[in-house]
């Protein structure tokens, strides 16, 4: 595969990355598809850190909205960044980069800085939403990670109590020990807590009801199997029951028909996301959206 030495052992280091990566205890061949993928993936962190650098992420906001007023209540935060020479990245695509080689730390710390700063002047003029960040496996595990919240929120001055972070069901579950006492930080500063993706993952009925959760955000796949799946429609009853058992508010993500609205308001669930009634914009759509609707 390789002409010198250099080349050859990088290669094979690839591999065994390649290796790692599906699962260990397994193996893999070089290929020049390999090298050309560690060669996409380098392009683009390389690109993600200039980005960051050069202050060309930015955040959008998609309206979460009160399943029986079809009021906006709440916006989740989204990072969103179009590269000059890669275009419009996907989210999935470069938060998993951004997790693998640590840049997750900085730019999830210009998240929780830049929505706190929109949080802030919301509030000054008198905009009463509640604003959830997305915090991701590698960020949840930092020990500063409340230190780093209340700082951001003293410096912007942002009402901690609009203020929501959203961790997976995966991500909260994986260590429980550390999520009490994260949650417990954060519960203290007045931030509410929320397990995104819900149904993905493996949670113990013991830990949601010991752990200070506020709410259950509700995979979009269950949402997407309204009407098509009984048994996702089940479960989904099912989730609503048992988080409003345990005192949590219920959130659907990915709401795209009024079909799906309505089964939701059936059930009984409390909010809703979804491209049904608008995707992730800029502050200044959105608050063009709330005049336009008021609050
Ligand atoms: P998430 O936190 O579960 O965010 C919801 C995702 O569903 C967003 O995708 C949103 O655009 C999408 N969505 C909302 N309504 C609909 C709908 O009706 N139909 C469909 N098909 N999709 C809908 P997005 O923005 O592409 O983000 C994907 C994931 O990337 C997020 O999932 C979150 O895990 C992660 N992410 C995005 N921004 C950040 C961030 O600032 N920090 C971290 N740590 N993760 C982020
Ligand atoms: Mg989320
Ligand atoms: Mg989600």
């Amino acid at each position: 595969d390789a002409r010198d030495e250099r080349n050859l052992v990088r290669y094979a280091d690839m591999a065994m990355y390649e290796a790692k990566h599906s699962g260990r205890n397994t193996y893999a061949f070089f290929s020049q598809h390999l090298d050309a993928q560690v060669h996409e993936e380098q392009r683009l962190q390389q690109r993600l850190q200039q980005a960051l650098e050069n202050g060309d992420l930015e955040l959008h906001y998609q309206p979460l909205l009160d399943v029986a007023s079809n009021r906006i209540i709440g916006v989740e935060a989204l990072t969103r960044w179009t590269d000059a020479e890669l275009g419009p990245v996907a989210p999935a695509r470069f938060i998993a980069s951004a997790e693998a080689n640590g840049l997750i730390l900085p730019l999830g710390d210009w998240v929780i800085r830049d929505a706190c700063k929109q949080l802030a002047q919301w509030a000054r003029v008198g905009l009463k939403l509640d604003v959830s960040i997305n915090i991701s496996a590698m960020q949840f595990r930092q020990h500063d990670l409340v230190e780093r919240l209340r700082a951001a929120l003293e410096t912007t001055g942002a009402p901690p109590e609009c203020l929501e972070i959203e961790v997976t069901e995966t991500v909260a579950m994986a260590d429980v020990a550390l999520t009490r006492e994260q949650l417990r930080g954060l519960k203290a500063l007045g931030i509410r807590v929320a397990l995104d993706d819900f149904g993905t993952g493996y949670s113990s009925l013991a830990y949601l009801k010991s752990l200070p959760i506020d709410k259950l955000k509700i995979d979009r796949s269950f949402i997407a199997d309204i009407g098509q799946d009984p048994e996702s429609e089940m479960i989904l009853r099912s989730i609503v029951h048992l988080g409003h058992s345990l005192g949590l508010s219920l959130v659907a993500e990915g709401v795209e028909s009024a079909a799906q609205q309505a089964f939701l308001r059936d059930i009984g669930c409390d909010i809703y996301q979804g491209w049904l009634h608008s995707r992730a914009m800029p502050p200044q759509a959105l608050a063009d959206c709330l005049h336009a609707r008021p609050i």
